[in-house]
């Protein structure tokens, strides 16, 4: 029997129906300021689809967009007048930035209250020791995905493969907490196909147009593709190869529509959720 395929743009639109409904029940309107620096093409695309899915739910969306000749110290301030400015709840910097900016830099200098990325050391720190308050989108959508497909996690041996600080790293500690048993693969891994075929649910956060082969994949695993990756001839496709994994699989996201529409309902709850503890704080 085929894979089941875990529908990621009808769980986002369940995700953002209730933000919405928690917004007009809440009497708010919160308010993100995506910094934009730069012409990447492809941040182009994730911020217009940010937009227009906030628009939806009731967030109010500024892109501020900066040259790709902005410098550090500019857009530092720029991130400091947000920072400053009180009706913004959520700060979010498109990354990459361009040239020789210092990503982390940047980062670091976002409010933590604001950061409804979740990429500070702040939040980070709050996600490793156990009390997260605001999470990196993609890995939070990821688990509710999960949840959603009704995928049980307590105990299952599940394989991230990826280590980065915005997808690997956080997603192997939510993951943790609930309870699986959690392997991190990256480039240096000795046997990455041996890794996968363990792993009852294995997600892809490589960035490797169809690194993983359907013979890698343990029969039924639980497989959740993050990857987006642009090929030569235009068309997306995932760090896995879905007409393969589909015939051994027991689920699968595709890509598209899998787990990018997740990333940003997972955005915008973020910041109602900033938006609720700065209105509490204040109150
Ligand atoms: P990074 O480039 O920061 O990290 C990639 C990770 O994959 C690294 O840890 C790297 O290992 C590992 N890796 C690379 N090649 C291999 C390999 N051949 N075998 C095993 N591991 C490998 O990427 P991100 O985490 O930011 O993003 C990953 C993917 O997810 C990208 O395709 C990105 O576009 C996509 N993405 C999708 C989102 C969505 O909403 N769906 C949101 C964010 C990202 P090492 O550490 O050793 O270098």
């Amino acid at each position: 029997m085929p894979a089941r395929v875990i529908d990621g743009r009808a769980v986002a639109a369940a995700l953002n129906a209730g933000t919405a409904r928690r917004i007009a029940v809440a009497g708010l309107a919160p308010r993100l300021s995506i910094v934009l620096a730069g012409n990447d093409p492809a941040s182009a695309v994730y911020v217009r689809n940010k937009d227009r899915a906030a628009r939806q739910v009731g967030v109010a969306v500024e892109t501020i967009r900066l040259p790709a000749s902005v410098s550090e110290m500019e857009v530092l301030g720029e991130v400091g007048r947000l920072n400053e400015e009180r009706s913004v709840d959520g700060i979010l910097v498109q990354l990459p930035l361009p040239g020789t900016i210092r990503q982390r830099a940047v980062i670091e200098a976002i409010d933590p209250a604001k950061d409804v990325d979740g990429l500070t050391a702040v939040n980070a720190g709050r996600l490793a020791g156990g009390a997260p308050f605001l999470v990196p989108c993609t890995p939070l959508g990821v688990m509710k995905l999960l949840a959603a497909a009704d995928v049980s996690t307590s105990g299952a041996r599940a394989l991230v493969i990826g280590r980065s600080r915005l997808v690997g790293r956080p997603l192997a500690l939510l993951l943790t907490a609930a309870d699986a048993t959690v392997t991190v693969a990256h480039s240096r891994t000795r046997d990455l196909p041996a890794e996968c075929r363990r792993a009852e649910i294995l997600i892809a956060a490589t960035g490797r147009a169809e690194l993983v082969r359907g013979d890698w994949i343990g029969t039924d695993a639980v497989v959740i593709d993050v990857g987006i990756n642009r090929l030569a001839d235009g068309r997306l496709t995932g760090d896995v190869a879905f007409a393969e994994a589909l015939g051994v699989a027991g689920a699968i996201t595709p890509v598209p529509g899998g787990v990018g529409p997740m990333t940003i309902a997972c955005l915008l709850e973020n910041t109602l959720k900033a938006a609720l503890a700065r209105r509490d704080q204040a109150g």
